[in-house]
């Protein structure tokens, strides 16, 4: 039968959520590892990818091991900046950059390190697990970018250090044992409870404390909508869900948005 004749038909969730955040007036986004996967950043969380395949992320990416064996947590964390340093945005980062241009959206917030939203033009991007983009001297505050960290780690010498100090950086991500930075946290809460609607993108919605933004938005009156393939524990309670790849998703929504 063709499809016009079957009638009123319900709208995709595209249009669906489209027609949310054309009636929206504080939207948010919040942004997981499953926005990243189509620029080829596996999620560390799927078993069996990439670098993760063979360790325990919360051993070798701990704030102790960095503490106790500077050369050799950076041995391991070093092919992870290697890895992110030539990735680039894709459409469904684009998209959420155009979506803040347009004044449809105040800003991402993210669970991601690895830039992307900036570089594809974000301007309010909340990292609440910090970011590649520099690391840290902790003794005299100095920041080196990522391209020089990559530049010293190949050089091949351990740990890369501050020059001044001699002393090892740490990336300025937010390492398992160590709490989330308290200002971005505190935007990021206050993004929430101010939001008519939050789209969570590629996020499981289970890592605390970031999993307690949307009940945030949620208790303020605000409404959810999910794009994510995986189950989440907001699926009752959102608007609309929706489960394709990433960046189609996002791309049909923008294409919605300018019908
Ligand atoms: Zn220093």
């Amino acid at each position: 039968m063709p499809a016009q004749a079957v009638g009123a038909r319900r709208p995709s969730g595209a249009a669906r959520l489209a027609a949310l955040i054309r009636g929206a007036e504080r939207a948010v986004v919040l942004t997981g590892a499953g926005i990243s996967v189509p620029s080829g950043i596996p999620d560390f969380r799927s078993p069996g990818t990439g670098l993760w395949q063979n360790v325990d992320p919360m051993e070798v990416a701990h704030i102790d091991a960095w503490r106790g064996d500077p050369d050799r947590f950076w041995a391991f964390y070093g092919q992870r900046f290697a890895s992110l340093i030539d990735t680039r945005p894709n459409p469904a980062h684009r998209v959420l950059a155009e979506l803040e241009r347009q004044g449809r959206v105040r800003g991402v917030i993210t669970q991601n390190i690895d830039r992307l939203h900036r570089m594809a033009g974000s301007r309010r991007v909340i990292e609440v697990h910090g970011s590649i983009e520099f690391s840290r001297c902790l003794r005299c505050g100095g920041r080196v970018s990522l391209d020089r960290v990559v530049e010293l780690l190949r050089a091949g010498d351990g740990a890369p250090k501050c020059v001044e100090c001699s002393v090892p950086l740490k990336p300025d991500v937010v390492l398992f044992g160590e709490l989330l930075p308290e200002e971005a946290m505190a935007e990021a809460q206050q993004l929430a409870a101010q939001a008519d609607l939050m789209i969570c993108i590629g996020s499981s919605l289970t890592v605390y404390p970031v999993a307690l933004l949307p009940e945030l938005t949620r208790r303020a009156g605000g409404r959810l909508a999910l794009v994510t393939a995986g189950e989440t524990p907001f699926d009752c309670q959102a608007e609309v869900k929706l489960e394709g790849d990433v960046a189609d998703e996002l791309e049909a929504v923008r294409a919605e948005l300018l019908v």
